[in-house]
């Protein structure tokens, strides 16, 4: 199609036509028949997804922040103790959002590109009894994944709630969310799940749940109470009509063909191609003498990747440059380095034809600027 450019940025991506398509049929009511099939096989297909087949799920309209709202605000009561792990902005939004439903919060911060030690968490829950700690699997401002095993393991060791913020990670990344003791892991649709923005997806332990239902005090966010939401889900989860609020229901039914590709990839087979793109990517990066933001490279993510423009180039005319060979990658994201690196999304649907004509795109940049 002409003047149609490849977006390679971390969210949205592409999107299959399959899902595309199903976004475009005819809208049916939220109560009939179908729709409640189509949105109970979802939250089935989310708890494969996510490898936790005794949680909760939650579907709702929005965007990824509405999910980590929804943990925030059924999970804290003013007073309560968070402690946020923070690899990068979204850390910190999350430290900003709970602070807002009165949380206590203290955040441990990772130096840029690295990840918070685990001995650093360890010492602060021997130090204060926390409700919950969040931390961000993928952090999207700098392509750094943290290792969410070591993170669940303490959570059960000192009994703390643990959420992860995986909107950059889920079913690009391996998620084994019972397995791994990890109590709400939320992501949007825009990312690896491969639906059009529009969506906030959880997938909530009945540890969790059991802690919400035992406030004192009623959730300070009407929209995003689980009273209000979880008989909603329950409902079509027992293929029973409900109503709360309008679901996006045409969203809805990209996710159901979307989720059906993924389990239909095999989530082992999707994890190992996000994982050969990403490394394939980096090494072709190093290979031009580009350095990638993570300090390590087993922190470095798969689903997306920071890369350092070049020495004495502005990033403005570079990304300028991938834009005029019809790549769209985005800037960077971290405030204190914004204007010197930009990010790449590989992730979804994506294949190794995009990822080569991205990495042409950015070969040519270079011989034209430096
Ligand atoms: N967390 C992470 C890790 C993200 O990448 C994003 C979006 N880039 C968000 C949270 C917020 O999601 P949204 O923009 O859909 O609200």
């Amino acid at each position: 199609m002409k003047g149609r450019k490849l977006l390679m940025i971390p969210g949205p991506v592409e999107f299959e036509p399959a899902v595309l398509q199903a976004m475009g049929a005819p809208t049916c009511s939220h109560t009939a028949p179908a729709f409640i099939d189509i949105f109970g096989n979802c939250l089935g297909m989310m708890k494969k997804v996510w490898g936790c087949s005794d949680g909760q799920a939650f579907i709702m309209a929005g965007s990824g922040t509405l999910a980590m709202d929804m943990a925030g605000a059924n999970l804290i009561e003013p007073g309560d103790r968070a402690l946020v792990i923070s690899t990068g902005y979204f850390g910190e939004r999350y430290a900003e959002l709970l602070k807002r439903y009165g949380a206590e919060v203290t955040i441990l911060k990772s130096e840029t590109g690295g990840t918070v030690p685990v001995s650093d968490i360890e010492n602060s829950l021997k130090s204060t009894k926390y409700k919950l700690m969040t931390f961000t699997h993928v952090d999207t401002s700098t392509a750094v994944r943290v290792d969410p095993r070591p993170i669940g393991e303490l959570g059960r060791k000192y009994n703390v709630l643990t959420i992860l913020d995986g909107v950059c990670s889920v079913a690009g990344e391996e998620m084994q969310q019972n397995e791994w003791g990890i109590d709400v892991a939320l992501t949007a649709s825009q990312k690896a799940i491969g639906v059009p923005p529009g969506l906030a997806l959880l997938v909530v332990s009945q540890k969790a749940l059991e802690v919400w239902r035992t406030r004192r005090a009623p959730v300070g966010n009407y929209y995003c109470d689980w009273s209000n939401w979880l008989p909603i889900m329950q409902a079509y989860g027992d293929s029973r009509p409900s109503y709360f609020g309008t679901p996006a229901v045409n969203l809805v039914a990209a996710l159901e063909v979307s989720l059906r590709m993924i389990l239909d990839e095999g989530m082992e087979n999707r994890i190992h191609r996000h994982w050969s793109i990403a490394k394939e990517f980096r090494s072709t990066m190093a290979g031009m003498g580009l350095k990638m933001l993570p300090l390590r490279e087993e922190d470095a993510a798969n689903t997306m990747s920071a890369v350092y423009f070049p020495e004495g180039v502005s990033g403005s005319d570079f990304l300028a440059a991938i834009a005029e060979s019809g790549v769209i990658v985005a800037p960077g994201l971290l405030p204190s380095l914004k204007t010197k690196y930009f990010r790449v999304g590989h992730m979804g649907a994506v294949n190794n034809a995009d990822i080569n004509s991205t990495v042409a795109a950015i070969e040519k940049a270079l011989k034209v600027l430096t």
